[in-house]
This record gives structure tokens, sequence and C-alpha cells, in this order.
């Protein structure tokens, strides 16, 4: 779990404060307390490299639920991306995840921003807030560039790191992009944006205008790419551009599965995502972890990247592909204390599947029965410690209403 996939061995683990002090088969700590995990797998926590939080509460739409989100997009109150980035907080943890890139593509005024950052915080789940636009922006009009330099002027650094969620190349005009890539850049901030992801925006070939004009690059990820031709891919990788697939978004919104085959074959850096949480409302990493696993059969054949690489893409690599902090993703001494104890009975009747089989073909959010982030217990027992998840599903539902109510008045 250091990076690359070591087959189970029994450890403990010495945590001290935010951080793992020690991994060794056995140790001496006098007066720590001691957790009992035994007979559970304990990997990194997932790293989920791309996550609308802020439309968390929005479920059960119908089918016209892109028309609906724009309309509420507009009525949006920051309340509604703060209870928003609870209930998606939430649900990550329950599902394994301790770090979120999360993408806030409705910073509809300054306390929308605040909002979304305040509730992150205040989960304390790790993560990257992604400064936005309005979703109902118009594509020739930058975002909300005077409140973005207030924003990095005052940030506290902590477990929340800052970014720049952008319309990027497909749905903002060069100059438009030109000047947010610039601010960005020279804040030293890393950026994201959807690409490529319907036929037609493939068909715009932005990733080759992009590789042109120099706007490529580490800091510059791009999420979906799933109708790119192979010379595109070749591009984002040669300049170092990270790809975050959203398989479960992708199916929703037809863009079709990802070619891994593709984008192995490109030698990209590549993270996995939830994208949005959807009309079930999951944050579900192990539902993505195995569609990009099937996605790979489809093009490469049955099981031609082993669950390793895909568990590795949840964790260590989406990590690095998104430039999350050192050790995030990994279980290593002197790394993040983010770690969780999944629990494997009754996955596998044949008794012969390995553990990354396992993980990333059979596990869901049930199998999650331990999470620690930075030191805190934020599941035990399968249950959520921190959050009470059917009131706060509730409270969303209110709050839904009222929107709707906003809306239809
Ligand atoms: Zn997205």
């Amino acid at each position: 779990m250091e990076g690359g996939w070591t087959n189970p061995l029994r450890l403990e683990i010495l945590i001290e404060g935010d951080r793992i002090a020690a991994i060794a088969p056995e140790l001496k700590a006098e007066g720590a307390e001691v957790i009992d995990l035994s007979g559970l797998l304990i990997t990194p926590g997932l790293v989920d490299g791309h996550s609308h939080m802020w439309s968390a509460i929005a479920r059960g739409l119908g089918d016209d639920s892109a028309e609906t989100m724009d309309a509420l997009a507009e009525v949006w109150t920051p309340e509604a991306s703060a209870l928003s980035v609870e209930l998606a907080a939430a649900l990550a943890v329950n599902s394994g995840i301790t770090w979120v890139n999360n993408w806030a593509d409705n910073v509809v005024s300054p306390e929308h921003a605040d909002a979304e950052v305040g509730a992150m915080r205040d989960s304390g789940l790790g993560g990257r807030f992604n400064y936005g636009y309005p979703h109902a922006g118009s594509h020739d009009k930058p975002m909300d560039l005077d409140d973005l330099r207030d924003t990095v002027s005052t940030w506290e650094h902590g477990p929340v790191g800052l970014g720049v969620a952008l319309r990027g190349p497909d749905s903002s005009t060069p100059e438009v992009l030109q000047e947010e890539i610039s601010k960005a850049r020279g804040y030293g901030l890393p950026v994201s944006f959807h690409m490529g992801g319907s036929q037609g925006a493939a068909e715009l070939h932005n990733v080759q205008a992009m590789s042109e004009q120099g706007m490529l690059g580490a800091d510059v990820q791009v999420v979906h790419v799933t109708s790119a031709p192979a010379e595109d891919l070749a591009r984002l990788a040669e300049a170092g551009s990270p790809l975050i697939v959203a398989p479960t978004t992708e199916a929703a919104m037809d863009f079709g599965a990802p070619d891994i085959g593709a984008m192995r074959e490109a030698g990209l850096n590549m993270g996995v995502g939830v994208g949005t949480t959807g009309p079930e409302g999951a944050a579900d990493m192990f539902t993505v972890m195995r569609l990009v696993a099937e996605a790979a059969d489809e093009t490469m054949g049955e099981e031609a990247i082993n669950g390793a690489t895909v568990f590795d893409w949840a964790t260590r690599a989406g990590a690095l592909a998104v430039q999350a902090p050192d050790g995030v993703g990994t279980l290593v001494k002197g790394g993040p204390a983010d770690l969780i104890a999944i629990s494997t009975e009754g996955l596998d009747e044949t008794g012969k599947l390995p553990p990354d089989i396992e993980l990333t073909r059979k596990a869901g959010p049930d199998n999650v029965r331990f999470v620690m982030i930075g030191g805190e217990i934020h599941k035990a027992d399968g249950e959520l410690t921190k959050v009470d998840l059917d009131a706060l599903t509730n409270e969303a539902a209110e709050m839904m209403n009222e929107l709707q109510e906003k809306l239809g008045g």
C-alpha cells in the first residue's frame, strides 16, 4: 500500500495525531488505545478524483433532471450548497472515501463558495475545493476572478486545499479559458474541467488546440474524454495532464464507457471519481471501480487489467494524478492516518478470488466497516460516528422542496 499492491499481511499500525507513526507485524505502544480490526482488510482511504458535492441534495428529479438542475441552480442558496456538501461528505465517508476533489460548478456568489468550504472543513474529510462558476453563467464571461483572488489571499491552510474548476474549452470561449487558466496558474492552483465527453465535444479537437497553446500540463486535470481519438489521449499524456474518469456519471450522461485500453495505451496518469451522486444518492467508489474494471474488459479482454491497478487509480495513483498532498492514498510511516477497513466476508463463494478482485469487483459501501481520516474515527462497526445520515437525508429532502417551491413561485 506504499505504491503497488502488496498481498495482505498481518500488521499493526500506530497512529499519532493525524499521522501514521509506525507499521509493523507487532508494535509496542504504552498507553495507546487499541482498535481491533482483525479479519478485515485495511487499505488506504479511497480518493475521489472528481465530485460535484454542491448538488448532492438533488435526488429523484426524473427524466428531465438536467433541465430541472439548470433552473434550480439559479435559485440555489448558500445553505443548500452547505447542506449538499455535508450530505456528500457523509456519503463519501460511508463508502470509504477519505479525500475528495470537490468540483464546485455552481458558485453563484462568494457566499456559495464560503458555504461549501465551511461544510468541507466541518466534515473532517480531506480534499480540495475547486472554486468554480455559476452553473447558469454565460460562456463568454469569466468566473468571479475578484473573489477567487480574495479567496486565495485569505485561505486557511489545512486538510482542505484550493483549486479551480473551469468550464473548459468545450463550454467557454478561448479568451475566457485563457484568462481563467493564466489567473489560476499565477496563483499556483491546479485546474480541472470536463472535456470530450460527447462525440460533438470531441470533434471540437480542443485537446489539440490546448496542447498547441501550452495550456495543458500536470496542473491541468481533464475529466471524461470518453469520446476522444487516440491522438488526443497521446497529447494529454505527453503534456502530463492527468485524466479522471467518472463512469457512473458518464453512463448517466450517455457519454459512453471510458476506453480504458486506449487510455492505458497512451500512458495517461489516471484517477477515478464519483462525479455527481446521482438519483440514488450514492457516492460509491466501489461501483466506480467495478465499472472501470468492466470497461477495461470491454476494450482489452476479460480481466486484462487487474484489480490492483484499478484500486491504485482509486487510491495512490489517483491521488498523485490530481496532485493531492504527499502520502494521500497510501499507508506509509509518516503519511496521513487516512485508512479504511473492509469486510470481505461473503464476497467470494468460490474462495479463490484474490483480494484486489474482491475489492474492485465485489465489495460495496456496506463492506466498509471502519473509516479513519486524519486520525479521527468517522465510521466504526459499519456505522457513521459523526453524522446521522437518515436525519441529514430528511433535511436534504425538505430543502429540495423549498428550492422547487421557489422555482414554482
Ligand atoms: Zn463532473
